[in-house]
């Protein structure tokens, strides 16, 4: 079996005051240590560091976890549920490069490692990182969900056209016993008209408190079913339009269950989908761009204290893209444009084709680099207004680079996306440097890991308690609802109202790093190495 399939029991055991361990938890004191910064009118700034000390207590017992998928029958959630059977089953399968072993390569969890120290003789001893605390193997997942189409999941997969015809056959039988994906929400207004073909798998009627009562019968019925521990909802449906945001309608939680309760037109099937998870208290993760996200959903799942997590999985083009951004702006260089085409020929790009899809997809795509911008007024001016009449990224008061986002679908390439990036740069003294990128995307392939780290790592999160020691908290609590340390996985990261979105890749991937080593009482930051710098 591959490594990166392979599993151990937990290895890590850390020996220190600050880590303890029971039956049930570790806990885990650790120390945030921050900045307050003042500026001061003569334009100087005052640092003062803080500190607050917190303590974590992670269950170590891992669920048996259920993955319900909405949009099950798709592209990415066939290619989810092959691969996982694949490494399950140890399917081995013959390509015209020779035999292939399954594998989670591309996954962060299963595939790649973080530095936990170094040993006597100064070496790294790296580990996976889903080894630092306990999570659930993908292999595992009891898988299941919901699509509009109903065609069986064997079927599905041969529509999907993804894996090669040697996997496609070895698979299938597991694939059949999925069976066919239950009936969804269809609200034909909310997706591009060119899918009503495959809606033939739905809910009855238009009642939407009927719908998310149906849905929340579902989750439980599969729990059941299945003799789950725990459940997670995840969409991978087709994008669907922007909502818009009405006062009174969408803007709170009551106000949005008052809604869904008078059918209004404006409560999107992702939006029922999530309003029924918050309510069955089961996590929810938004993998497509829309936003299901309405301000009322936010408020019900604080209020609920239950987790959500999005918007869009960060696969290709923009995972390129943060990293490219930052390793400008953060070298002095100033990208004055990026310019970014796609196409693709999969039933993503046929359902993108559509305007108001498309929009939903441009504004997650576009927001990516506006924090590496805000983070350097060297090149940005943050005062700069608008010019009048400016439209787009022009708009936008502070100055920015130019960034247009093109989609197109081109049947012939299939799940095969074709991103084109120009980076065009200012450079010393008014010099210009050019980047052209060509990226070719196995789009549900590289989607796939993504889907099961944001699924392990929420699973995981619900596990971990705190309490602020500074604050004098007795009692430990869950995090906060809305699980901004997914953002690794997230084209469009969602974060707690009024705190900053972090786009930056290598940002992302340290805090995340940093929080599950907190978790066991280790230092995150490794790259300090001042052992290695001093006598
Ligand atoms: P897909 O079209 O192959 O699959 C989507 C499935 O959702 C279809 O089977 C469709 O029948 C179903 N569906 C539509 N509305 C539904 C509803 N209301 N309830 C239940 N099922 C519904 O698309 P895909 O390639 O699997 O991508 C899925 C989503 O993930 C898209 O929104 C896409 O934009 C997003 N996404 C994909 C990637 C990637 O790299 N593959 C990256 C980022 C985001």
């Amino acid at each position: 079996v591959h490594p990166t399939a392979a599993r151990r029991e937990y290895p890590i055991q850390v020996a220190s005051e600050k880590t303890t361990y029971s039956d049930a938890h570790v806990t885990a004191k650790f120390s945030d240590r921050g900045a307050t910064v003042e500026t001061l009118q003569n334009g100087q700034f005052k640092v003062t560091p803080t500190v607050t000390d917190y303590e974590f207590k992670t269950q170590l017992k891992v669920p048996k976890l259920g993955l319900m998928m909405v949009g099950l029958g798709g592209n990415n959630g066939t290619t989810l549920c092959a691969t996982v059977l694949a490494n399950k089953h140890n399917i081995c399968w013959h390509t015209k490069q020779g035999v292939q072993q399954p594998n989670y390569i591309g996954s962060l969890l299963r595939a790649s490692t973080v530095r936990l120290g170094s040993d006597a003789a100064g070496k790294d001893v790296h580990v996976p990182i889903g080894e630092v605390l306990p999570m659930v193997h993908p292999n595992d997942l009891v898988l299941g969900g919901w699509d509009i189409s109903g065609v069986p999941m064997d079927k599905a997969m041969h529509r999907a056209e993804v894996l090669d015809w040697d996997l496609q056959r070895q698979v299938a039988p597991y694939m059949a016993e999925i069976g066919a994906p239950l009936p969804s929400i269809y609200y034909p207004d909310f997706i591009a008209a060119n899918q009503e073909a495959r809606a033939n798998n739905l809910i009855p009627g238009n009642d939407k408190q009927e719908h998310v009562e149906h849905i929340r019968r579902d989750i439980r019925a599969f729990k059941e079913k299945h003799q789950l521990d725990s459940v997670l909802v995840f969409w991978t449906a087709n994008t669907e339009r922007y909502s818009d945001i009405i006062s009174g309608v969408n803007d709170t939680a009551d106000h949005l269950l008052a809604s869904i309760k008078a059918s209004h037109s404006e409560v999107s099937p992702s939006t029922v989908f999530a309003v029924a998870s918050i309510l069955e208290g089961v996590p929810f993760i938004n993998g497509a761009p829309q936003n299901t996200f309405v301000p009322g959903v936010i408020d019900l799942a604080e209020k609920n204290q239950s987790f959500i997590g999005g918007d869009d999985l960060k696969s290709g083009q923009t995972k390129l893209k943060s990293v490219l951004a930052e390793f400008l702006v953060n070298a002095g260089i100033k990208p004055l444009s990026i310019a970014s085409y796609n196409h693709l020929g999969n039933n993503d790009g046929h359902n993108l084709s559509a305007e108001a899809q498309f929009k939903s997809k441009e504004i997650s795509k576009s927001s990516v680099v506006d924090d590496m911008v805000a983070s350097n007024a060297l090149l940005y001016d943050p005062e700069k207004e608008p010019a009048a009449g400016a439209k787009g990224t022009k708009a936008k008061k502070g100055e920015h680079p130019d960034h247009i986002v093109v989609i197109k679908y081109v049947p012939a390439v299939g799940d095969s996306k074709r991103a084109i990036d120009e980076y065009y740069s200012e450079i010393l003294c008014g010099g210009r440097s050019t980047i052209s990128i060509f990226n070719e995307c196995e789009d549900s392939l590289l989607a796939t890991p993504l889907i099961l780290d944001l699924t392990i790592l929420a699973e995981l999160l619900t596990r971990v308690q705190y309490r602020n020691v500074t604050k004098g908290d007795k009692e430990f609590q869950p995090l906060y609802a809305v699980l901004s340390l997914l953002s690794f996985m997230l084209k469009a990261p969602l974060v707690k109202p009024g705190t900053e979105v972090v786009n930056s890749l290598s940002r992302q991937r340290n805090g995340l790093e940093a929080f599950l080593k907190a978790c066991i009482g280790i230092e995150g930051s490794s790259d300090l190495i001042l052992g290695t710098r001093v006598w």
